[in-house]
């Protein structure tokens, strides 16, 4: 191993697991094993049950791990704007400025320089969706640096120009998905005959990571933020589940079909539900290596002994639960709860359990405070997780849902189904409970968060006075989010998520 390097301040990693939702993590109460060196690393780290995200899907969660604001905060949301302003007071601006070389690393194609999400990093690179698979294999197909794949820039390109074919092939695909399995096993297979039975998605993260700490000058600390997005749908046929011909023609007929769910055209069965999750699993399963490779890339550059990492996820993944389907819309545990683990430089409370409610938005003070970073004043509030493990925190934590991000969405919906799915609502934790707050209809919902996780006893009628600070704080920001600017998406930014087509 190379000499240790790097100056007195240690290096940071911030390795977020895309879809990860806490159940099915190691510390979780369902969790998938075995994961053997992430249940290593989360002997070494201090270990937060309690966490919860600030939103539903990724592109508001990541600006909230930036910047340390909420969505109603920073106005990243499909009822505000989708584009983080440039500020000088985001993570990768200020570490920089202490000295740190930056660096961005997303499997996720959203946490690009389109939505204003790698502000601030020396070098930044982003997953685009064919070439995640069939691409370059160590090399990242889009970024600021100038060796991004001429093809992932015509795919790019091509996608931004023909959005709603893009958008209609990821909706046929995710009702076909034995054709889109089939397709995406025989492109890797000639692609990548040496990848072996499992097409990973992304193979270029690891190289990548490797290749830039290496480069980073020995004399200065890294920052890398790396995002996974191996538990994202849709789910190929893993081998591990899908073992004999009739369990892949179960497979064969279950649509992955986001658009089919929120129109209400498909209704996912029980038998459908547990094989999607379990094929999750297998994606959550997987991860540890990945993890492992990330990890990996800091030892081999003699960096990890002084290396800081938080490792959570963006918000989690419903597999019916509340009628829920993946991170389409909602604010339900399955959804809210990610993992949350920080295993410091110097191994200090190592194994610990910090047992008080902590959100996304402490990831951006955490990371400072480690950094000698004096953070910024915050109207959020973000505290630290390094003073939240023996003291619980005084105040709430919240997030939100902002209802249906696409209007072809909203257009293909009847009005019933519209209304019953495309909410805004907000939740609260405190304490023992959790609120959630409808500002449009008004109302308001109570539950035990620990004891009833399923979110099955709403206890509004019989706790609703205890909790009267709680529903003030969500109906304080049900209203500052109502009136909010209207929805100006950017024309260009509408069209990145489109062509996205969540797949
Ligand atoms: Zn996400």
């Amino acid at each position: 191993m190379a000499a240790p390097s790097g100056s007195e301040k240690p290096n940071l990693l911030l390795l977020v697991l895309d879809c990860v939702r806490a159940w099915d993590f190691p510390g979780g109460s369902s969790a998938v094993g075995p994961m053997p060196f992430t249940e290593r690393l989360l002997r070494d780290s201090v270990y937060f049950p309690n966490a919860a995200s600030v939103a539903h899907w990724t592109v508001p969660s990541h600006a909230s791990m930036f910047t340390g604001l909420y969505p109603w905060e920073h106005g990243v949301h499909a009822k505000g704007l989708l584009k983080l302003a440039e500020s000088g007071e985001g993570l990768g601006p200020l570490l920089r400025g202490a000295g740190y070389t930056t660096l961005s690393i997303s499997a996720n194609g959203l946490i690009s320089s389109d939505l204003g999400l790698v502000h601030g990093m020396d070098r930044s690179a982003w997953g685009v969706s064919l070439f995640n698979r069939i691409g370059v294999a160590d090399q990242p197909p889009q970024g600021s640096e100038t060796e991004a794949h001429r093809l992932a820039t015509a795919e790019n390109t091509l996608r931004k120009r023909l959005a709603s074919i893009s958008y209609w092939t990821a909706y046929g695909l995710a009702r076909a998905p034995a054709m889109w399995d089939f397709a995406t096993r025989l492109a890797m297979r000639i692609r990548h005959p040496s990848f072996g039975a499992r097409p990973r998605l992304a193979h270029w993260v690891e190289p990548t990571a490797a290749r830039w700490i290496r480069e980073a000058p020995r004399d200065r600390p890294v920052y890398c933020f790396v995002n996974l997005l191996d538990a994202h749908e849709p789910y190929l046929a893993e081998p591990d589940v899908v073992r004999t011909l009739r369990a892949w023609w179960s497979y064969a007929r279950t649509r992955q079909d986001r658009l089919g769910w929120v129109s209400g055209a498909w209704k996912p069965t029980d038998p459908e539900l547990v094989l999607l999750h379990e094929l999750y699993r297998t994606m959550v399963r997987s991860l540890d290596q990945r993890i492992e490779g990330i990890v990996r890339a800091f030892q081999d550059s003699g960096r990890w002994e002084n290396t800081t990492m938080i490792l959570t996820g963006d918000h989690g993944q419903a597999f019916g639960e509340h009628d829920a389907m993946f991170h389409i819309v909602g604010v339900d545990e399955p959804e809210l709860r990610v993992p949350m683990y920080v295993r410091y430089a110097d191994r200090r409370d190592a194994g610990k359990v910090g047992h008080s409610w902590v959100s996304l938005i402490d990831v951006y003070p955490t990371l400072l405070r480690e950094a000698g970073v004096v953070p910024p004043e915050r109207p959020s509030h973000p505290i630290p997780l390094q003073d939240l493990l023996e003291t619980p925190r005084a105040e709430p934590v919240f997030a939100m849902s902002d209802g249906l991000v696409h209007d072809a969405d909203r257009q293909r919906t009847a009005t019933a189904r519209r209304e019953a799915i495309d909410r805004l609502l907000v939740a609260g934790y405190d304490g023992e409970f959790k609120v959630i707050h409808d500002p449009v209809r008004g109302d308001l919902r109570a539950f035990h968060a620990h004891d009833d996780p399923a979110e099955a006893h709403d206890l509004w009628s019989s706790k609703g006075p205890e909790l009267a600070p709680l529903a003030e704080g969500v109906r304080e920001i049900g209203r500052r989010i109502l009136a909010g600017p209207a929805s100006a998406v950017p024309t260009d930014v509408e069209d990145r998520l489109r062509s996205w087509g969540y797949i």
